[in-house]
């Protein structure tokens, strides 16, 4: 609808935020008097809807409403002092909400923090006292309050020196007064009172003092090309290859500051377990207050501030996780994704975006370039990287000429053979015994916490499983007890096996507590710490872990994926990685790819002090070309590999992948579920598709619903995704009990 010439819209459609997922519409309003021709498309607001009243977004502004005008209500608030989204924001919801297959609101939900909504969190406001002209005049000072008030005359005489305005508190003190000086002053109307928002700090201490290294040469050729990208404002996606230590943070650091230098805004992407102090410490030296930080550890309060800190375009430099990608920047200059191969980057609930894909669409819409960086990128970056359509940048050194360490695979077959059935191969053995007696540091590293200590029945080869997820339930020594990971179900190991009443239970793996025991009874005077979900549940633990083994607390750190990522830990010689072998096994077709990245990042950190650093990596099939690229930290070795067999299977990157999970309280139910929503795609079959399944996910049971799955697979994703949303309508209007759920570009296919 075209509003006449002159006549500003009187209506506004409304995307309200309910809960029910199906309704994706808008609803009209009228836009209340006082508003029209101020109102824009991207303010919060509340409106009336059934019997009580929702909040909203205005989408579209319109002439007239769509309904009948004695059927439209008017808008009851309009909230926040500016429009939370912008123009762009709307738009790249929209876009967010179709490629991912969500409605509306639901995408809108992820672009806010979440203070926002319900008006959970308030603007904190401050009083401030200024001088008004009457106090300035002098005059009040010729009446009789000014002979006896000596008290006046001192704050007078202060903010004629310094005219503020002042918090009450500091002029308290400076003037040497009471309160109700100052309060009697304002009554008098000597002092007028301002009222400001004042910001909830993120961060109490300042910054850390910025050490600017000279670049080397591959860094000066990086963020020389980074920088011509930014300065014409032209997107381009650049890859930055970097082996671990080579300096990739600070060529980021110098993109950064070009951005800024244009007057620009910027996002860097972090995964959320490298979101540490350490990591906002390097930006928050180089940018000061212009850094904010989105961060799921923050206060609601802290991220709500943070938030209108860059939407008001104060804050230049926003670091965060997954969402941050959403920040509300108005003149983006550059996104940053760091580890872009990160699972993390997923959202695994909807909208089920990726954070890489979207700083992607972004940046194309704003015309910025995006940093993409890794020390082993994902297989799709790399094959944009071949195809040409990804500039490649490579820092092929450590900076400093630190070598890279040396890195050998251990054949624990062979182990088994001659008799070794300890945890440790013999060389490892050997290894530690040499870090220890060089007082230097190690790190073992296991593939899953206690994923492996599993307990199986030697008669009849029973294992114990949760009876909510199906999957191994794990044994804790330290409680006694099994523990499902997924739902967190414990119970007492039983006497005897469950299935043939036999009595030969056996504790089967290698987690981090055996692990651990191994290490007190052969090397009992070595301190060890261990870092696994279980050791970090408390908000901060992982931290204080990190900083104790940094300052030397221990000699061996025992831990999980958890220590592979970003760490600098100067003194660790010794990178052992116990079980390589666990996450080739996993049903996924980007099982060897984790692996290959897992055990090349873990074994990044060694040796980034001045000392060499050994890798040793223990495997029950050393020969797969998954540990022998790792051995090699060569992510191009391993993509030739790789890359042919996912073409072979029709796997990313060369098709795109769309998943149809159905969930249902009984597997029969589920089953049903997904072979409705297969008949339906069978029908629809979208052409050169593949379909895949449908069959028992296999993580069959998880938080006491049945999982089944089923795969379409082909060169377009439009197609793919429409039809399993089509499907996964209808299976569900025929099948109440199941939950569908469409998953385009699915990472996690457990
Ligand atoms: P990456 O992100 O590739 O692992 P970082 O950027 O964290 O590497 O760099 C590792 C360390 O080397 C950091 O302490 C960083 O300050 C330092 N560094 C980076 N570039 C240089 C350089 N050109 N000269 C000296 N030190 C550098
Ligand atoms: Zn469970």
């Amino acid at each position: 609808m075209n509003p006449g010439a002159g006549e500003a819209p009187r209506a506004a459609a409304v995307a309200v935020d309910i809960a029910a997922a199906a309704t994706d519409r808008l609803y009209d309003y009228w836009i209340p008097s006082e508003w029209i021709g101020r109102l824009q498309p991207g303010w919060r607001v509340r409106v009336p809807f059934g019997r009580g009243r929702r909040e909203g977004f205005v989408v579209e502004l319109r002439a007239e409403p769509s309904l009948p005008p004695e059927r439209v209500r008017p808008i009851a608030e309009v909230l926040d002092p500016m429009p939370a989204l912008t123009p762009e924001a709307l738009e790249l919801a929209r876009w967010c909400a179709r490629a991912y297959g969500s409605t509306l609101v639901q995408a809108l939900r992820v672009m806010l923090p979440a203070g926002l909504r319900g008006d959970r969190v308030r603007p904190r406001t401050e009083e401030l006292l200024a001088a008004t002209p009457a106090l300035l005049s002098g005059k009040w000072a010729q009446g009789a309050g000014g002979v006896r008030a000596p008290a006046r005359r001192r704050v007078a005489e202060l903010l004629r020196r310094s005219p503020g305005p002042w918090r009450r508190r500091d002029l308290e003190r400076a003037a040497g007064v009471g309160a109700a000086t100052l309060r009697a002053m304002v009554r008098a109307g000597l002092l007028a009172v301002e009222r400001r928002e004042r910001e909830r700090a993120a961060w109490t201490e300042p910054p850390e003092p910025d050490r600017r290294p000279v670049l080397n040469p591959f860094q000066e050729e990086a963020v020389a090309e980074i920088r011509r990208a930014v300065e014409a404002s032209a997107h381009a996606v650049f890859l930055l290859q970097g082996v671990t230590g080579s300096g990739k943070t600070e060529v980021y650091l110098r993109a950064l500051e070009a951005v800024l230098a244009a007057g620009r805004q910027a996002i860097v992407l972090v995964p959320e377990i490298a979101l540490t102090p350490q990591t906002v410490a390097r930006f928050r030296a180089r940018f000061g207050d212009r850094v904010a930080v989105f961060h799921s550890g923050l206060g609601e309060g802290e991220r709500y501030d943070a938030w209108w800190r860059v939407r008001r375009g104060e804050a230049a430099v926003v670091v965060g996780a997954r969402s941050a990608v959403f920040a509300p920047c108005q003149r983006l200059g550059l996104i940053v994704v760091d580890e872009e191969q990160e699972a993390s980057y997923k959202q695994e609930e909807t909208p089920r975006y990726h954070a890489r894909s979207v700083a992607l669409e972004r940046a194309r819409r704003a015309g910025c370039p995006v940093l993409l960086g890794s020390a082993t990128p994902a297989l799709e970056s790399l094959a944009e990287a071949e195809q040409g359509r990804y500039r490649r940048l490579r820092l092929p050194q450590r900076v400093g000429g630190r070598p890279l360490p040396l890195a050998e695979a251990v054949d624990m077959r062979r182990e088994l053979a001659e008799g070794n059935r300890s945890l440790f191969s013999r060389a490892l053995a050997e290894a530690l015994d040499e870090v220890l007696a060089r007082r230097e540091q190690a790190v073992l590293f296991l593939n899953r916490r206690g994923f492996h200590t599993f307990v199986l029945c030697r008669e009849c080869g029973h294992v114990l499983r949760c009876p909510q997820c199906a999957v191994s339930l794990a044994y804790h020594a330290d409680q006694g007890l099994l523990r499902c990971h997924y739902c967190g179900w414990a119970e007492r190991p039983p006497a005897r096996c469950p299935a043939c009443g036999g009595s030969a239970l056996g504790y089967h793996g290698s987690g981090t507590q055996r692990v651990e025991e191994e290490l007190a009874r052969r090397w009992p005077a070595a301190r060890v710490l261990r870092m696994d979900a279980d050791s970090t549940a408390r908000k901060g633990a992982h931290e204080a872990i990190y900083r104790r083994f940094l300052r030397g607390e221990a000699d061996v750190l025992v831990g999980t994926q958890m220590v592979a990522k970003g760490w600098d830990v100067g003194g660790v010689t010794l990178v052992g990685i116990v079980n390589a072998d666990t996450a080739l096994n996993l049903p996924d077709f980007r099982a060897a790819e984790r692996t290959f990245q897992l055990l090349t990042q873990a074994a990044g950190r060694a040796g980034r002090g001045g000392r060499p650093g050994r890798v040793l990596v223990q495997s029950y099939a050393p020969e797969h070309y998954a540990i022998q690229a790792a051995l090699r930290m060569d992510p191009d070795a391993f993509a030739r590999v790789e890359l042919p067999i996912r073409r072979e299977l029709g796997y990313p990157p060369y098709r795109r992948l769309v998943r149809l999970l159905a969930l249902a309280p009984s597997p029969a139910e589920a089953e049903r579920a997904a072979r409705l929503a297969a008949e339906e795609l069978a029908r629809r079959r979208p052409a050169g598709a593949r379909l895949v399944g449908p069959s028992e996910a296999p993580l069959g049971r998880l938080k006491g619903q049945s999982r089944w799955h089923l795969l379409l697979g082909g060169e377009r994703v439009g197609p793919l995704r429409d039809a399993a949303l089509a499907a996964a309508a209808r299976a569900g209007r025929e099948l109440p009990a199941a939950r569908l759920v469409v998953d385009v570009d699915p990472v996690s296919l457990l």
